[in-house]
């Protein structure tokens, strides 16, 4: 981890936050290629959790909400983590993350375990009274109940449907850490899968939801091998969840979890009727009767897909004697597609070059170098993973091909300008 932590912050993907006043705890900032690469993992996901499906449908709710949703959903009372503090080194701690009731760090003793809720607050205009008070919401998905009348008043969608939403959620946690693994502003990618009220129903988009989700991260570079389920034990449930099975991945620290599918049943639509006395349901043609549908949640984090990409794609091999760290991103994630060089600095080479890459920048993220030894440029790009490295040599002078380098093998092939564009739309391979 210390390794990719190191990487992230010397060739601009991750920084420490606030980093000229010391750093604000666990807070990371992405840099010029960590944005990106963020970006890319969300297209990613929105690809196929939505464009690419007919029974999923977009949406982008604010972060900020009405006080009542939080009553309603349940997180005012009931999401909170017990917390413990160190009598001896102050220190405090999840008590749910500890093996025993002595403190980890100095094996003091423990005060009795206080529930703390992980919302965090705010005030609405200029007064700052209860009355003012809101919160940054915890989780996506509250935005997409309570939008859940609009959607079915103006899209016309019929049960099975889905709708899904990308979006920073803000949790107070306790004890954050482990790099971007667990901190207190993180993005979220959720849907909720609205169902027929049925258990049959549940049990069959449950299974369907977790195969699609883990092949997800297997289609998009994870090893199958550093990802297991873990269903959720009953005393670990969230307060709304008829049952959770978790997506982990091995990271350097051990199993955590990567993304949680959950059956929802109709806790959220109920309680929002309930709270807000709007008519929350569904009418059914066939069968012409109304009800609230129940849901099938798949709950991912940004910034954990995005850290075990990073983790999974490290690499560090030897190229003509010569080491190097080469991260094997899947080329639809990698923050630069290709980089362009001149083999050398005259003879019209960074002219053609510059040709080439405003011709390639109308599709692509391309960079541009010319700066040092050849062998030394191809090292730059295989840092940050730019799958292809594309030299402009004397022989482009004579005949208008280039010399395509692929980052993994290094094998180089030599292809004419004009089918440069087609050649890397293919490797790329967003059309899979
Ligand atoms: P954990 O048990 O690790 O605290 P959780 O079960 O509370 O996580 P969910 O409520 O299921 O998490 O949230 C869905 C997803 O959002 C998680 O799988 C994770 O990818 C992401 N996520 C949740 N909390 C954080 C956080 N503090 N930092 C980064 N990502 C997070």
């Amino acid at each position: 981890m210390e390794k990719l932590v190191n990487l992230c912050k010397r060739r601009g993907i991750i920084f420490p936050s606030s980093d000229i006043y010391g750093g604000l705890s666990s807070t990371w900032d992405y840099g010029p290629l960590g944005v990106e690469l963020k970006r890319n993992v969300k297209e990613a996901w929105w690809r196929e959790m939505v464009q690419r499906r007919l029974d999923v449908l977009g949406l982008d709710a604010a972060i900020l909400m009405h006080p009542r949703t939080w009553e309603a959903s349940g997180h005012l009372q009931s999401f909170t983590d017990p917390l413990v503090d160190c009598k001896s080194c102050k220190q405090r701690f999840r008590a749910d993350h500890l093996d025993s009731n002595r403190c980890p760090e100095c094996g003091g003793e423990l005060t009795e375990a206080r529930q703390f809720n992980l919302m965090l607050k705010t005030f609405m205009g200029p007064v700052e009274d209860t009355a003012s008070t809101i919160y940054l919401r915890p989780e996506t998905a509250q935005g997409i109940f309570v939008n859940f009348p609009n959607i079915v008043d103006t899209q016309r969608v019929k049960l099975p449907f889905g709708v899904a939403q990308i979006g920073k959620s803000f949790r107070n946690e306790i004890t954050p850490g482990n790099f971007i693994f667990r901190t207190r502003e993180f993005e979220q990618m959720e849907m909720e899968f609205f169902i027929k009220p049925d258990p049959e129903e549940e049990a069959k988009w449950f299974e369907y939801w977790l195969t699609e989700r883990f092949g997800w991260y297997v289609k998009f570079g994870i090893n199958a091998d550093h990802l297991r389920l873990r269903p959720h034990e009953k005393d670990e449930l969230s307060h709304y969840s008829r049952g959770t099975t978790d997506i982990e991945f091995l990271y350097p620290f051990g199993w955590g979890e990567l993304e949680g599918v959950a059956k929802r049943g109709s806790y959220d639509l109920d309680r929002h009727a309930e709270f807000s006395g709007k008519d929350l349901t569904y009418f059914e043609e066939e069968t012409r009767s109304r009800f609230r549908p129940w849901v099938i949640e798949p709950a991912a984090g940004v910034d954990r897909a995005l850290l075990a990409f990073l983790l999974d794609s490290y690499d560090e091999d030897v190229v003509e004697n010569e080491e190097r760290i080469v991260l094997r991103l899947d080329p639809r994630l990698a923050p630069i597609k290709a980089a362009v060089f001149p083999l050398l600095r005259k003879g019209g080479q960074p002219e053609k070059a510059q040709e080439v890459l405003r011709m390639l920048q109308r599709q692509f993220v391309v960079a541009y170098d010319q700066a040092g030894s050849i062998g030394r440029r191809y090292r730059r790009q295989d840092e940050v993973g730019t799958p292809f490295g594309i030299t402009i040599d004397h022989q482009t002078m004579e005949d208008n091909t280039v010399t395509l380098r692929d980052r993994d093998s290094t094998v180089q092939d030599r292809i004419a300008i004009n089918e440069l564009a087609r050649v890397l739309e293919e490797r790329i391979g967003w059309l899979k």
